[in-house]
């Protein structure tokens, strides 16, 4: 089943269902404690919250994701992109518990021909957090699900809240089967690569109090509407009804390893390593053309800087695999020509997403070949004082003088066994951003020593890092 075809029957299953379709917001979250939309409930918070009544009781949509935090396992695991969809539905002060549950195994058992996702109930397992007796129940007693396929999970995956006193709640996950070739049985608990967790359901019932993020606070009581979130991925529903091993496969991705095979000459499958980049690129150019299409710029701060970092980074995995010229234009191009089925506005846009995408691919082009030789260099100084560690500073240099995210040389070290000196990093930025700071008020106050002025100039650029791990959770 197509993507585009899972997306449709989400919609009109729930649409059929007295659920308002509501289109995907933009990856610019609206929401000030966000950098971008991470999860289908983002653009619904006002909601849940009681800030803003809607004009409906049950909502679905399929909503742009991207979560930066999972950028490490991409390629790695078989499951997590940095962009995804995520299919939801939602209920405000409607039907709750037993409502949810019985949609989603609706949806997920019913056969195709009769407009469901038709997966075999044997190869569902379900979690539920530790003390809701009431989610066992229905799934044991309502829907049927036997008692050893139900497991109970703690806080950490199966609590939801969003690390600030307001509504919070246990959830209820749904997780597939996909056999012995992905390891040991025993469920979702024991084994999260053969048990893939595809659909999670929160039950909002509680209110938080205040205590430390998503773990550690306390409950103060329950809630006067209880409220349903659920979100499914895409993705890796496309993957399962693919048969394929992971997301980087289905169909929107796996065009982009292929225009990556023809750009580089290496074969899917050719090895470990370049399967890796292969998903990498395919994923990351994918999420750049994204946030592009959202109004996203690469910069030194923030959303340009998640921009920039996964730009750089699809970038250098293709040189890893031999390429030597400019690749984007025709990557962005797939990217545009599937992902524009669903998002006109990629095609409508196609000219501004190429200017941006294509003038930060120069400038980094540019530098690519300078930096890796000081990086190079400074490896093997390192390795010959009998170091293991890169000296901040030069981790610095390469982020000042040659645009290179930490991140990268984070890897690139790593690649040739060092770690880095981040904290040192960190505080040469911190000294950075200060010296920049000190210098524009002396400017405007006009007190400035202009030797002092030129020098800071020349060395600071317009940089300012805003953290490696940028802040956002996960919301759903
Ligand atoms: P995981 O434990 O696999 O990292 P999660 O618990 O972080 O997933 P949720 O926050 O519950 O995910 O999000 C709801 C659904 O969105 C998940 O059940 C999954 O299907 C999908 N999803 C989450 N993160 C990703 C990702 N990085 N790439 C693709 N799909 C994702
Ligand atoms: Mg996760
Ligand atoms: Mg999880
Ligand atoms: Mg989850």
């Amino acid at each position: 089943m197509e993507s585009a075809e899972i997306r449709r029957r989400w919609l009109r299953f729930f649409e059929e269902r007295g659920h308002t379709v509501v289109p995907s917001a933009s990856l610019i979250a609206d929401d000030p404690t966000l950098l971008l939309v991470n999860a289908g409930m983002v653009p619904f918070k006002p909601y849940f919250l009681g800030e803003v009544k809607p004009s409906f009781t049950r909502a679905t949509s399929v909503q742009k994701c991207v979560r930066t935090p999972d950028i490490e396992e991409v390629g790695k695991t078989t499951r997590h992109g940095t962009f995804f969809q995520m299919c939801g539905n939602f209920s405000f002060g409607d039907y709750f518990k037993e409502g949810a549950i019985k949609y989603a195994w609706e949806l997920l058992t019913t056969p195709v021909a009769e407009g469901g996702y038709g997966l075999e109930p044997e190869k569902l397992w379900i979690t539920v957090y530790l003390d809701d007796d009431e989610a066992e129940r229905i799934w044991r007693d309502v829907v049927g699900v036997p008692a050893q396929r139900i497991q109970r999970l703690g806080k950490k995956e199966n609590f939801w809240s969003m690390g600030v006193p307001g509504p919070c709640g246990p959830c209820s996950e749904i997780n597939y089967d996909r056999g012995p070739e992905f390891g040991i049985e025993g469920g979702p608990a024991v084994n999260d690569e053969r048990y893939v967790e595809i659909w999670n359901l929160v039950f909002m019932q509680y209110e938080r109090g205040a205590g430390e993020g998503k773990e550690d606070f306390p409950i103060l009581g329950d809630l006067p509407a209880q409220n349903i979130d659920t979100g499914l991925g895409l993705e890796r529903l496309a993957m399962i009804l693919q048969g394929v091993q992971n997301m980087y496969e289905t169909d929107t991705l796996r065009v982009v390893i292929d225009k990556a095979t023809e750009l580089t000459g290496v074969r899917y499958g050719h090895s470990k390593d370049t399967d890796v980049s292969l998903r990498v690129v395919a994923d990351h150019l994918r999420t750049s053309t994204m946030l592009i299409g959202d109004g996203v710029t690469p910069g030194n701060e923030g959303r340009g800087y998640v921009l920039r970092r996964i730009m750089r980074r699809a970038i250098r995995n293709m040189r890893m695999l031999g390429a030597t010229g400019p690749v984007v234009a025709e990557l962005l191009d797939v990217v545009i020509r599937t992902m524009g089925q669903q998002y006109p506005e990629l095609i409508t846009d196609r000219s501004r997403i190429e200017t941006v995408a294509l003038a930060e691919e120069a400038a980094f082009l540019k530098t690519l070949k300078a930096g890796t030789n000081i990086l190079d260099t400074a490896v093997t100084e390192t390795k010959a004082a009998g170091g293991t560690v890169l000296a901040g500073d030069k981790a610095f240099l390469l982020h000042d003088t040659w645009g290179f995210p930490i991140d990268l040389t984070l890897e690139m070290a790593a690649e040739q066994g060092l770690k880095v000196d981040e904290d040192g990093f960190r505080r040469l930025m911190k000294e950075q951003r200060e010296r920049a700071k000190a210098d524009a008020k002396a400017k405007k106050t006009g007190h400035a020593d202009l030797s002092a002025y030129r020098e800071v100039a020349d060395t600071a650029g317009a940089t300012d890092f805003t953290g490696y791990t940028l802040t956002e959770g996960e919301s759903t």
